[in-house]
């Protein structure tokens, strides 16, 4: 993480007249959260709707912050303590990991889509890390804020950093790409998320399509092929960067020949290797996920032949694709993280697909930000899901319960629950499942139907 002294930052954040008695004081990485802070961090309060960071700083410094940021607006600043006054705490922060970005030999990786970005991130960073010393955005890190505090925890000696980039608007992956000046950049799909503000799927793809924009000249551009807006937009692609593709269709570099799944995870083979590729999560998409991360690691050099080694080993955060084991026996598959249509439809398929269980059941809730059609993605969401290898469809929430509309217009009515409340929900289902169930649970965050999985275990 960056270490300097006072004097340095506020240069760094183009302070050069900074004057104080602390300016010598030594500062080991930065935070915005009091509640993480370790010894020798730099404080950097916002000056929130509710509440305002302000009022914590001298907290801050009591609890092992070295100094402070603070905004000029904000009256009586603490003159006595190590603190840096600043226009504006926010572009500060930003501004200090542009700087510091530019004094680094490090090479990142930038990724955006509308899903699968943390996923493709914790295997790019798995693969890669066989060969290099590899950091990666923690968490959901993935903004204004959060990836300007993932590039200020950078060692000095770190020579790769793999980088989540998140959007819920226009210009904001100009801002991560430039802040982070990427060598690869990857864009693992166009879904329907963020639909609200950007109105249609060619705004996305152009929103996503911005992460070019801090490429540097010789680097390369890895997408998904699949998605004919990304097609033809590098069609007509003439600069300097390599393009690479994978996904589902024979057309890209890199595709899947052979996929299998059990309950222990997914097991493939691709194109251009003989190798047999084993990955300890479930799902086709997290094949396409493991088959980008494999174009960045080839892209330095790491051989197909090592790599299975670095995908056995991947862990991916909690709440995706994740397999446990209810009270009664039964599988759960909890992807209660987040949902969108073209997610729900490929985790439904899954289960579909699965062998072993007798008994198949579907939870899901309201996928939102999905704009004036909203009811209308949900409708064909339940529509779509087969009766001959689904047993029963559970649905909560307003919007869930058009996934119920459109699972009657193919299932049986005693076959479709729909619920508002998880209480009576969780109770209908107990009575379900037994040993020979598999249940899948999603939604989007804000639903919170990881209530649902703890409903079935405890
Ligand atoms: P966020 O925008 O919340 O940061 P993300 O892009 O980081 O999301 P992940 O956290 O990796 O995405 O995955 C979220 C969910 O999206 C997963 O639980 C899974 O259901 C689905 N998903 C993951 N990868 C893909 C993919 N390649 N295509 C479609 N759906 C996917
Ligand atoms: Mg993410």
């Amino acid at each position: 993480m960056i270490k300097r002294t006072l004097q340095e930052i506020a240069g760094m954040i183009g302070l050069d007249d900074f004057e104080s008695q602390h300016s010598n004081v030594h500062i080991t990485g930065v935070t915005i959260d009091t509640r993480k802070i370790t010894a020798g961090n730099l404080f950097v309060p916002f000056k929130g709707e509710r509440a305002d960071g302000h009022a914590f700083v001298e907290e801050a410094i009591n609890q092992g912050a070295a100094a402070a940021l603070w905004q000029s607006d904000v009256p009586n600043p603490p003159m006595h303590l190590p603190i840096i006054l600043v226009e504006d705490t926010l572009l500060a922060l930003q501004e200090l990991a542009r700087s510091y970005r530019k004094q680094l030999n490090v090479k990142t990786i930038g990724i955006t889509g509308s899903n699968g970005k943390t996923t493709t991130k914790d295997m790019t960073a798995s693969l890669l890390s066989l060969k290099y010393k590899v950091q990666k955005t923690e968490g959901n890190y993935n903004n204004h804020i959060g990836l300007p505090l993932t590039i200020l925890s950078l060692e000095e000696d770190t020579q790769l950093a793999v980088l989540e980039m998140g959007m819920s608007g226009k210009g904001e992956i100009d801002f991560l790409s430039r802040l982070a000046q990427p060598e690869v950049v990857m864009i693992t799909n166009i879904g329907e998320a963020h639909l609200q503000d950007l109105g249609s799927k060619e705004g996305i793809a152009q929103a996503k399509l911005e992460i070019i924009n801090g490429l540097k000249n010789d680097g390369c551009i890895i997408y998904i092929g699949d998605e004919p807006l990304l097609q033809q937009y590098f069609e007509q692609y003439n600069g300097g960067a390599v393009l690479k593709t994978f996904g589902s269709n024979t057309s890209n570099d890199l595709y899947p020949t052979h996929i299998s799944q059990s309950d222990d995870g997914s097991c493939f083979k691709v194109n251009i290797s003989d190798r047999e590729f084993q990955l300890p999560v479930l799902g086709t998409h997290n094949v396409l996920n493991a088959l980008a991360a494999m174009t960045a690691a080839s892209f330095y050099d790491i051989s197909f032949e090592d790599m299975n080694e670095g995908l056995s080993k991947i862990k991916l955060t909690n709440m995706r694709m994740e397999l446990l084991q209810g009270k009664k026996g039964e599988r759960i598959i909890n992807d209660a993280y987040n949902a969108s249509p073209t997610s729900t439809n490929a985790a439904i398929e899954l289960i579909a697909n699965l062998p072993g269980y007798q008994n198949k059941i579907l939870v899901l809730g309201d996928m939102l930000e999905l704009g004036d059609e909203e009811k209308e993605y949900h409708i064909k969401v339940g529509e779509s899901i087969d009766p001959d290898k689904i047993s029963a469809v559970f649905t909560f929430g307003e919007l869930g319960q058009y996934i119920a509309e459109g699972a009657r217009r193919v299932f049986p009515e005693d076959r479709v629950y729909s619920f508002k409340e998880k209480q009576p929900l969780i109770l209908q289902l107990q009575k379900l499942v037994n040993q020979e169930t598999i249940v899948l649970v999603k939604a989007s965050r804000g639903m919170k139907l990881e209530d649902v999985v703890a409903g079935l275990q405890e």
